[in-house]
């Protein structure tokens, strides 16, 4: 790490990804002393300049910002029986390791949870025939509503500079974007990332069979904007993109 003190703080946290980085900044901000312990290495801003982040044999087969089973081991038990096998070699969506976590090299597909996804119970409830739903699932409502996870969600999508179409803009439905996603209080902070040709071919075979095709919101950032908190997402992206060739 750069840096170790044995200073008082208030609040220690543990883990340096999105969630502990945000926690961090908001406890800073509400005036209390706050240290972070992350157990993997380090991102010096030389690490996003080209060409490291394109070296494959690091990013793509070493896994270098991602969980080796030294690190972080699962258990998995095939049956309620059986014994925990230890993971020895993990696969796809790998979660990261070091400064930034899994935000490092995530793939950056940013989608909001519908108001439907948030009361799910309520929702089928009203849908499906009375006990229709095994009474062995777990499925709940969210204990919010809509307006009060909203403005959350639109921090983070500002945090990330999320690049999109908006597609409903406080009730009002806007052509090109998704006309299902739940009211805005503000538009895409950027506007979504340029389409390739087969996106674009596709997107015009659904708008011919009456769809409405719209772009994946990402947290790839489509230009350079300032964001609440961090000023390296564009950085970051390069190398999430080198890195994904795994995830
Ligand atoms: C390959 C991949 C692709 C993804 N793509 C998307 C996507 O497109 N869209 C999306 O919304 N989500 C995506 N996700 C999920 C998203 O990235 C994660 O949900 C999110 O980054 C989790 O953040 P976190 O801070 O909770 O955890 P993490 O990012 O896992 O951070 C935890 C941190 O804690 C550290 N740590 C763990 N144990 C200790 C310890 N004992 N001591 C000190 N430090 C410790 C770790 O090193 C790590 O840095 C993806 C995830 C992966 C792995």
């Amino acid at each position: 790490m750069s840096s170790m003190s044995n200073d008082e703080v208030d609040v220690v946290v543990v883990g340096l990804g999105w969630t502990g980085s945000l926690m961090s900044i908001e406890l800073a901000q509400a005036g209390l002393r706050v240290r972070a312990l992350e157990r993997g290495a380090d991102r010096p801003n030389a690490d996003f300049s080209y060409p490291r982040p394109a070296d494959q044999y690091a990013y793509g087969l070493r896994n270098k910002v991602m969980v080796t089973p030294r690190d972080g081991a699962l258990t998995v038990r095939h049956d309620l029986a059986g014994n925990a096998l230890p993971t020895r070699q993990w696969g796809a969506f790998v979660p990261g390791t070091g400064v930034g976590g899994s935000g490092l090299h995530w793939t950056g597909v940013l989608i909001r949870p519908t108001p439907t996804d948030i009361k799910l119970k309520t929702y089928a409830d009203q849908a499906y025939a009375p006990g229709s739903l095994d009474e062995r699932m777990q499925i709940q409502d969210y204990p919010f509503t809509w307006d009060e996870i909203e403005p959350y969600l639109d921090r983070f999508d500002k945090i990330c500079g999320l690049s999109g179409n908006t597609g409903n803009l406080r009730g009002q439905i806007i052509a090109g974007g998704d006309p299902f996603e739940g009211p805005r209080s503000s538009p895409f902070p950027l506007p979504a990332l340029e389409d390739t040709l087969n996106n674009r071919m596709f997107a015009e075979a659904a708008r011919k069979l009456g769809y409405h095709p719209f772009p994946n919101p990402s947290a790839n950032v489509s230009r350079p904007g300032k964001t609440p908190t961090a000023t390296r997402s564009r950085r970051a992206t390069t190398a999430a993109s080198a890195a994904s060739t795994r995830a």
